[in-house]
């Protein structure tokens, strides 16, 4: 790009002059090799934002700085959830125990909902032949993304998806219309080869569980299988605290059918299906032809975090193309043996991406419902350990995770502890509690309650627990 008689190596364009930027930030500075090798000379490279007003730039560097404070690499540690291990390897998620709670919460409702809604669970190998993979076209497409090997001299694959297999579970007997939809789910634990220089904390990661299910079915049912799989996928990420959506169609670039699977009366079929279904429920979606998969269109829902950044969420793909080439059928009405849609669909799309934004969502102050350690018991002297101890037993028979802070500690380091451990409920313990049989309560950011029978203490954490409640 040409300005005057400045030359710059990029496309451009320039302002005419640097007097136009008014509210501007050099933000930070880098070290950069001339076209990235490492035998050219080294250039500086910095980095700057600009904007239109002042206060639109102080209140991006604050949202930066929000973004920096709430960040799950940095979270995750400290708050005991997860770790990457540089002797295990880059992009694998060691998920601590206080991590582990909360995934088994997440799990819980995640099969409790699909069971409702008349999903079956199904468990499948982590890794198979080639030959399943090169059958359904995926070993020929991403060879490059999976982790091969051979066990007595023929070729395998650690699991790169979970189609294939739920397909093998289908097929694995035959099916008439009467039984369809067929509705197959699993927390299905997946590796795919990603570049180190890609790998991003929880976000961005070499093994992941993805929250998968395939829906079998005719193509009359199709659609009404999309809208029941759309209002799942609502359904759980408002109880999760999301409210915001950012909603993409990806449709087929008709210029160019030799791109993808099937013909057009199929295609148009699908779209269709995915259409009727977003405006039935009256989401705003953007239309974005050329972006579709190899086998059928999709949607792609991103939900806006705290901070007002998208992130990646539910995935639900239409497709006619996979089962003809797996030949997994159905009997039609008239006895004749026809292909079977199949939906592919994930809700939360990968458990770690899923955690890792839930984390910066809440600044790693979970809601009651999903916090590790929901109520800690601060005893102020050992003369009521006993006591402290009986609050404790309580909490543990009603089903809390709990936990009691006996160390020989003054209570506001106790405190404190519990609040960077951001616990919702501190139930602290004094001679006065421990005569009464009662405690005083401190709620993560109300403060200070008073003194509370533990009866009614219980019943109002269990309708926390109960209705997924966000506060406190
Ligand atoms: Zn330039
Ligand atoms: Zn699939």
């Amino acid at each position: 790009y040409q300005q005057g008689d400045w030359l710059d190596f990029c496309r451009g364009p320039h302002l005419p002059s640097t007097g136009r930027i008014k509210a501007f930030k050099l933000l930070s500075v880098a070290g950069a090799y001339w076209k990235g090798s490492e035998e050219n000379p080294m250039l500086q490279r910095i980095y700057g934002t600009s904007f239109f007003k002042e206060q639109d730039l102080q209140d991006y560097l604050k949202r930066l700085e929000e973004a920096k404070k709430r960040d799950h690499r940095k979270l995750g540690p400290a708050l005991g959830l997860f770790s990457v291990e540089e002797t295990a390897g880059p992009g694998l998620i060691f998920w601590h125990p206080a991590g582990t709670r909360i995934r088994q919460v997440i799990e819980d409702f995640w099969k409790e909902e699909h069971r409702r809604r008349g999903y079956e669970l199904v468990t499948t190998p982590h890794i198979a032949r080639d030959e399943l993979w090169r059958r359904s076209g995926h070993l020929s497409f991403s060879r490059e993304n999976m982790y091969a090997f051979e066990i007595e001299e023929e070729g395998y694959v650690l699991k790169p998806m979970n189609c294939p297999g739920h397909a093998l579970i289908y097929q694995s007997r035959l099916h008439s219309y009467r039984d369809l939809p067929m509705r197959l789910a699993e927390l299905g634990t997946v590796y795919r080869y990603e570049r180190s220089g890609v790998l991003h904390g929880m976000m961005r990661v070499r093994g992941f569980t993805q929250d998968d299910a395939h829906i079998f079915c005719t193509p009359e049912q199709a659609p009404g299988e999309v809208l029941g799989a759309l209002d799942l996928c609502l359904f759980m990420l408002r109880t999760f605290g999301y409210n915001e959506f950012e909603v993409d169609l990806s449709l087929w670039d008709p210029e160019h059918p030799e791109k993808y699977a099937g013909d057009r009366e199929g295609w148009e079929m699908a779209e269709k299906a995915l259409i009727w279904a977003l405006e039935k429920r009256g989401l705003s979606y953007r239309r974005m032809p050329g972006e579709a998969g190899f086998y059928g269109p999709k949607i792609d829902i991103r939900m806006l975090d705290a901070l007002g950044r998208s992130r990646q969420g539910p995935t639900v793909q239409f497709d006619f193309n996979l089962p003809p080439r797996l030949d997994i059928h159905y009997m039609n009405s008239e006895s004749k043996e026809v292909p079977v849609v199949m939906i592919h669909r994930a809700v939360l799309g990968s458990l770690e991406r899923f955690f890792g934004s839930l984390v910066e969502h809440y600044a790693g102050a979970f809601p009651f419902w999903l916090s590790p350690v929901q109520v800690a018991v601060l005893p102020i002297t050992d003369r009521v350990a006993d006591a402290a101890g009986r609050v404790r037993d309580r909490m543990r028979e009603a089903g809390f995770r709990v936990e009691l802070d006996d160390r020989n500690e003054k209570i506001g380091a106790k405190i404190r502890e519990a609040e960077i451990q951001k616990v919702p409920y501190m139930l602290i313990v004094g001679d006065k509690e421990a005569a009464a049989g009662n405690v005083s309560v401190r709620v993560r950011s109300a403060g200070d309650r008073g003194a509370c029978d533990i009866d009614s203490l219980i019943s109002e954490m269990q309708e926390l627990s109960r209705s997924r409640a966000l506060a406190p």
